[in-house]
């Protein structure tokens, strides 16, 4: 019987015959479309998000100061913050909710604080508005400017009280690799409404970005084809055993526990077949968030009066990257659904500052209860039903 993966790109033959077109370069064109279809004026690509956000903080010149960012999040944010020269804050996840508690991030603005990565974590939007007027007023009492990112690597075109989340903030940032809700295979992405940042991310790119080898392109889509192969039901069920095992970890592995680093690519031009993959996926974008969207919402009520696992309400505004809940004993879970062939997937399974490289960032062994005990116990279903 096949297994049936947590995710899985969503390919066809417009995405082939868009990888295969070889002679386009479609970059300019898939900056502007993603920026429109998400709401801002300019967008810019880069290799990874991480990198954008790395971007954003130099040519902000955000040096030696306090980044706030939640314990709960992708680690490679932090990672960004720190080797852009600056020192993470973070800040507990909200009970209840996976997104940063409002109370803690708004006592951890200080006269250092010199930007707040706000991440929609899941899809689940913040309130936006709260943190608006909480920048506002933290920066009129320290008269410094403080920038707002919006993380949507998670919520693409999430919306709070039915607006884009992506009109609040300096700029956003997202990752666009095959586990996001849309993918250009690799890539990340910078969108903003002001124009001097957009400029200034376009010098900083040119000057500080390396033309990628075009062996790259071919790279790129040899990558496509083998995650193509490896997410067809047939043949997850060995790939899922190779992974349990660790023998995929060279391709599935992205993060150490005790090293900050970025990949070695991290500051190579986006490449071609990466904007003519993703101007596709962009045109799937809302058939793809319906879906997910109608199996959320299947999940949870197939769930609800199971009492061994917890879902937040279904949320119309969500854009469930990923279909989460809450477990006590995960290992459990995960093999009973192996055998009725689902994955189940355990995604984001550390709270940062837990980690080994972050551990000095805590000031109490307690801190951060919240992030860790998600870590522990979060699991996420497949987004077909
Ligand atoms: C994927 C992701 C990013 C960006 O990741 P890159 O691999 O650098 O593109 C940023 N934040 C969150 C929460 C993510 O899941």
């Amino acid at each position: 019987m096949p297994l049936i993966p947590r995710f899985k790109p969503n390919y066809n033959w417009k995405e082939w015959f868009a990888a295969f077109s070889f002679w386009r370069n479609d970059l300019n064109l898939y900056e502007n479309e993603f920026a429109q279809k998400f709401g801002c004026l300019h967008g810019l690509m880069f290799s990874y998000g991480r990198s954008a956000l790395y971007a954003l903080f130099k040519v902000w010149n955000i040096v030696d100061k306090e980044i706030i960012t939640p314990a709960y999040t992708c680690v490679v944010v932090p990672h960004a913050i720190v080797l852009s020269g600056n020192q993470p804050k973070f800040v507990d996840c909200e009970k209840g909710s996976f997104n940063m508690d409002y109370d803690q991030l708004e006592s951890s603005i200080t006269a250092r604080t010199g930007a707040i990565v706000v991440t929609h974590l899941f899809g689940y939007a913040m309130d936006v508005k709260r943190i608006d007027d909480m920048v506002k007023s933290a920066e009129k009492k320290f008269s410094t400017k403080i920038y707002v990112i919006q993380d949507l690597a998670h919520s693409y075109g999430t919306s709070f009280q039915g607006e884009m989340v992506s009109q609040y903030g300096d700029a956003s940032i997202f990752g666009c690799n095959i586990s996001k809700i849309i993918n250009s295979i690799f890539g990340g992405m910078v969108i903003t409404n002001e124009s001097s940042t957009h400029l200034l991310l376009k010098k900083f790119r040119e000057q500080n970005t390396q033309k990628a080898p075009w062996t790259k392109e071919l790279k790129r889509l040899i990558y496509m084809m083998a995650t193509s192969f490896a997410f067809q039901p047939i043949f997850y069920g060995l790939v899922n055993y190779l992974e349990r095992r660790n023998f995929l970890d060279r391709f599935t592995k992205y993060y150490n526990d005790d090293t900050i680093e970025f990949p070695v690519d991290w500051n190579e031009l986006p490449k071609k077949i990466e904007a003519r993959v993703g101007r596709i996926q962009l045109m799937k974008y809302d058939k793809i968030i319906e879906n997910r969207r109608k199996c959320a919402k299947k999940t949870i009520e197939y769930f609800k009066d199971n009492s061994d696992i917890k879902f937040l309400e279904y949320d119309h505004e969500c854009t469930y990257s990923h279909i989460v809940a809450l477990v006590e004993n995960r290992d459990e879970w995960i093999v009973a659904y192996r055998k009725k062939r689902k994955q189940l997937g355990t995604i984001i399974d550390y709270s940062v500052p837990e980690m080994k490289s972050y551990t000095h960032y805590k000031k109490n062994l307690d801190d951060f209860p919240v992030a860790k005990k998600y870590s522990k116990h979060i699991i996420n279903f497949p987004i077909v039903f």
